[in-house]
């Protein structure tokens, strides 16, 4: 694991007046370039040259200039990274970032300042770890079930590092369980899949925001919980097969599988009262953040949640960094950031920001690691 003391020490060779934003094009990246330039940074982007011409259309959003890698994984080559450090480069990681290089390597080998505690990224990463945040965290999670035999409810079930929820499937009982797990010729004992309860209700990605810094928002500790905005995925197949009204039985005659793929998100605001709710589930993930791994979750973070109709809320995973659905927020920002800050404040900007007034108030090694 490369230290914080090795990044600090880094960080102090940085010249300060010229700190660019940088990140690899993907994900959330047009949304962080177009941050920063608001916040009048220099940004640089990691592109695989396929491309770079798509982010170059988008004029007031593209990076500044590129370090271009065949592969993703080839911004840990060292030129790559040296490349960064001489560019005073902060790189913020998103999630197409951690799961292409691999969060093992990014600790290890990625010698650049990264935006927030570099050490969220094994507690992201880890089914187990997860597991723990959330338990410390006290907060309502679905009920898992260790043995298939125990089912006795709606249930999905995941299998781990399954991109975009790809393979899950829903049981009702353990026969069904074993039944779908032979058709779908998988060993229990190997890929080890969560079966977890069902949740009906409506799901919310809140967008959260914890700094030393900010003085804004809600103060937890030493710090400022902020909550920016709120979306939600749009997931295909699964959000419209209701359309065709049928049965899963009938589905898998025709060979059609569920499937929860992320293509998009929508703006969505919860009821008032449940803002308060959101910011209770913000504050308890902070701090059991603090305890587990201090500093703790540095700038962006999403609990992934569903309400159900009697508005309990359960979160079934923390994403540990910036999310895509932020960006459909931005340039604009959402009502809530909105009424924290007095101005637009999509996360892009937010991220600009929070390095902004590390810079100002001499406390850049505060906010990166
Ligand atoms: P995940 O890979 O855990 O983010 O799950 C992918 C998708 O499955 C989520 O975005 C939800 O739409 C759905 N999902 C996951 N867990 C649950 C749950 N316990 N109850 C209801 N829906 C869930």
């Amino acid at each position: 694991m490369i230290t914080k003391d090795t990044i600090d020490k880094l960080l102090s060779t940085y010249d300060k007046s010229k700190i660019s934003i940088a990140t690899y094009c993907s994900h959330s990246a047009l949304n962080i370039f177009h941050g920063a330039k608001e916040e009048k940074f220099k940004t640089l982007g990691i592109c695989q040259p396929k491309e770079e011409p798509f982010y170059e259309a988008f004029q007031k959003a593209r990076p500044d200039s590129y370090i271009r890698v065949e592969e993703p994984k080839n911004m840990l080559f060292q030129e790559n990274q040296r490349f960064l450090t001489r560019n005073n480069a902060i790189v913020v990681p998103h999630g197409s970032f951690v799961e292409y290089v691999g969060a093992r390597n990014l600790e290890e080998e990625f010698l650049v300042p990264m935006q927030g505690n570099r050490k969220v990224l094994a507690w992201e990463s880890d089914r187990e770890k997860q597991k723990q945040w959330l338990k410390e965290a006290g907060i309502k999670t679905p009920k898992e079930f260790e043995n298939p035999d125990d089912v006795d409810r709606l249930c999905i079930v995941k299998f781990h590092g399954a991109k975009g929820g790809q393979d899950f499937f829903f049981v009702r009982s353990n026969d069904e369980f074993y039944k779908e797990m032979k058709r779908r010729k998988k060993n229990p004992e190997k890929t080890k899949p969560t079966i977890q309860e069902y949740v009906l209700g409506s799901r919310f990605y809140p967008h959260m925001h914890f700094s030393p810094l900010s003085e804004k928002g809600l103060r937890i500790n030493d710090g400022w919980l902020e909550i920016l905005g709120y979306d939600q995925r749009m997931e295909s197949n699964i959000d419209e097969l209701h359309r065709i009204g049928l049965s899963r039985q009938e589905l898998r005659e025709l060979s059609i599988a569920e499937s929860f793929t992320v293509v998009g998100n929508r703006p969505i605001i919860p009821r008032e009262k449940l803002q308060a709710k959101y910011f209770a589930i913000g504050k308890q993930i902070v701090e059991a953040s603090q305890e587990l791994f201090p500093p703790g979750i540095l700038g962006p973070f999403c609990p992934e949640t569903i309400c159900t109709k009697d508005l309990d809320i359960y979160t079934f995973e923390i994403s540990a960094r910036i999310v895509a659905g932020t960006s459909m927020w931005s340039p604009n920002g959402a009502p809530e950031g909105y009424y924290i800050w007095g101005e637009p404040m999509p996360m892009g900007k937010r991220i600009a920001r929070e390095i902004k007034m590390g810079i100002e108030t001499g406390r850049l090694e505060d906010i990166i690691y």
